[in-house]
Order: C-alpha cells, then structure tokens, then sequence
C-alpha cells in the first residue's frame, strides 16, 4: 500500500455500512500491519470498522490519520520500522450526575456521531434489558414501540427519550438524553448500565442518525400497533392495562413468522403469540376499569374484560367481530395442544379456520397469515375506538 492511500479523499463519506454487503459494521479494536511505502507500520488496539458478515474492515478517518502521522514520524526518524499500541481516549463528557460507564471512542469513531456542537452527546450508553421492564412496569413512564428493538421511553407529555436494541440484546440510550432525567433516574440507570460492545447498527441508529425507517415485518408491526393501542388506553383511562415481563419481551424480540408447519412450531408460534397478546393483559387493571365504567367483572377472563371495556366506553357499537381474533388466538393454542389426542382438537381448529374464513383442513401458515391479519385490523380498529 501506499501512504497516499490513507488521504480521505474528499467525496467519500464514511457510514456504518459494508460497501460489499450493505449490512452495519461494529467498532473493533485490531492489530494493524502494513508496509506503507516501504515503512513497516504495526499499531496494536487501532479503532476499526468491521463487517462481521463478510469480514471486510475499514478504517475510519482518524485512524487513517493515526497511520498518516506515524509514517511522517518514521520518515523524520529515519527508521523503515515503527510499532505502537494505542491509548484509548477514555474521555469524559461531562454530561449527567453520575458517572456512566461508556466509550469515548465509540462517540470518535462510530461514523455519523460526532457533531461540531454538544460534544458527546450522542455517545451511545449500553444497558441490561431490564432496564426497559422497569419503565414498562412503572406507573410514571411508559415505554412506546416503534417495532421490537426500537422505541422511546415517555413521561407525561413533554418528555421521551428514544431507545433502541442492538443485535445482542442490549439497551442503547444517548448520553446526551439521559443527562436530562431527574436525579433518581440516573442511579437506577447507572445500576444496570454495562460495558459498550462497540455494535450500534440497529432500527435504532438507522432512525436516529441515518433518518431512514425500515420497512416493518408483520410482526414488528403488529407489536408498535400493540403499543400504540396500550398508549392511547394509558391517556384515556390513566392505567396501564398491560405488561411485558422478561420472556415476553425476549419472545417478542426473538419471533419470526413460521416458514415450516410441524408439531413443535405450531405449539412454539400460539403459545409465543398468546404470551404476547392475551397474557401481558393486565387482569386486575382491566377489572378496575370496568368497575369504573359500571361494569360487572364476576368470573371475567382478560379478553372478556377487554372486550367489555372496549363495549362500555363505546355502547352503539358492536365490539364482537374485533374482538374475535383475540378469542380465535387463545383457541388456537387449546387446538394445537390437543392435536392428535381425543380432547377435540380437530373440531377446535375447523371452528378456527372457520371464523378466519380459511378453507376447513388449512395449516399453520394459513391460520397464522390470516390471524395476523385480523389482529392488525383489530388494533388498528380499537384504537380508533379508544
Ligand atoms: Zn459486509
């Protein structure tokens, strides 16, 4: 190589993503070893760009510079040989009261971060999963998906803080945003905020720096509308009427819609779909609202508590075809897991394919493109309602 080769040249722009295959790149630290117009140049620990799925690297800018210097340095010297190890910054942003565990390097060198102005600011922070439990559960905030791994956290009208996952599960927030929580906030956070992995590409990066949204699957789109109709619920009712716990919010994360129709995946795809749609309902919220509302709760499950909910806040309409897929959902699971034993799983999903309006002997694919479906039209429809 030459050390011409190493000038970032004026119309290239550097992203987070591979030239070759598009996909994000991570922030890594390697040893780097080149002979540079005849000067061996070794640099231990040099911030670089990888492409885990075609093992490409690239070098950002300023370690470009990095090499730049110290060929000129070796020239000065007279030696045809330099090695170095490089010294992180560690730098600390001053931003917050407590002391955040998070990288300086990653602000320097994760393209599209660094701005001439509130410096640091959007240096990703990283957090345990948990983190997000807490605010679900919280009655003071409340957590709003855009999809699975990306949303914001809100309190009252005026606040939001967005959020995102990164492929390994972990909770980024910007250093710069979590400065403005109140004191308490930011020891509870601190207490589950971890070490950077250097891995941003997410919904999340491409939403925030990038300004592109990704087309939703159904499945991410399912669940924002999930949320959407859990938040418009919250401000009329002032309650949350339900709660993700921690299998739930990892089977939502982790669920894909089913491309093989065997035992195990129709018992895997109505028991994940349950857990999400119907379990995370909150049984005693609901009730309350329904009291509230002059409703009688006696022996009440929480899809009937829901429907009557919905039914009291609106009398002249009929809820019932709304509120179907709901019921055909929890069937669903009851027919799987009885299938192929005399407990009437059979005659349970004929009734099901039935109230879908699918043909009688229809499989998993079918029932699931077609409840999806109805569970998106229903969200949607609720939350009109509400
Ligand atoms: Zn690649």
């Amino acid at each position: 190589m030459e050390i011409l080769d190493y000038f970032p040249k004026s119309d290239e722009v550097q992203r987070l993503y591979c030239n070759c295959c598009q996909k994000h790149l991570d922030l890594i630290f390697s040893n780097f070893h080149e002979v540079i117009s005849g000067i061996d140049i070794n640099i231990i620990g040099l911030p670089t760009l990888h492409c885990g799925h075609c093992f490409k690297d690239y070098l950002p800018e300023d370690s470009k510079f990095a090499v730049i210097h110290l060929h000129e340095e070796a020239i000065k010297n007279s030696t045809n040989k330099v090695k170095v190890k490089r010294n992180k910054t560690n730098q600390n942003f001053g931003y917050g009261i407590v002391p955040f565990i998070y990288d300086s390097d990653d602000y320097k060198y994760i393209p599209g971060l660094k701005r001439p102005y509130n410096k640091g600011f959007l240096t990703p922070v990283f957090f345990n999963k948990e983190v997000l439990l807490k605010y679900d559960s919280s009655p003071t905030y409340r957590l709003i998906f855009a999809s699975t791994t990306y949303g914001e956290i809100r309190r009252g009208d005026d606040f939001s803080m967005p959020f995102g996952l990164n492929n390994s599960g972990k909770v980024m927030m910007w250093l710069g945003d979590i400065a403005r929580l109140p004191e308490s906030e930011q020891y509870y956070l601190r207490s589950e905020n971890i070490n950077s992995d250097h891995s941003i590409g997410s919904e999340f990066y491409d939403g925030q720096i990038e300004c592109v949204f990704t087309d939703l699957s159904k499945e991410d789109n399912l669940f924002k509308l999930r949320s959407g109709f859990l938040e418009l619920c919250f401000h009329k009712f002032g309650m949350k009427i339900a709660h993700l716990d921690t299998e739930v919010f990892d089977l939502s994360v982790s669920f894909n819609a089913p491309i093989v129709d065997t035992e195990k995946e129709r018992r895997h795809v109505a028991d994940t779909l349950n857990k999400i749609y119907l379990e995370s309902f909150d049984k005693k919220t609901l009730g309350t609202i329904v009291k509230t509302l002059g409703g009688n709760t006696k022996d009440l499950g929480s899809i009937k508590l829901l429907e009557k909910m919905i039914q009291l806040s609106n009398p002249n309409v009929d809820v019932s075809t709304l509120m179907s897929p709901f019921y055909i959902l929890y069937d669903l699971r009851v027919a799987y897991s009885h299938l192929g034993s005399d407990k009437g799983g059979e005659e349970r999903l004929n009734f099901i394919n039935k109230r879908l309006n699918i043909k009688s002997k229809s499989g998993l694919l079918d029932i699931y493109t077609s409840l999806v479906g109805r569970l998106h039209y229903s969200f949607k429809e609720l939350t009109k309602m509400i």
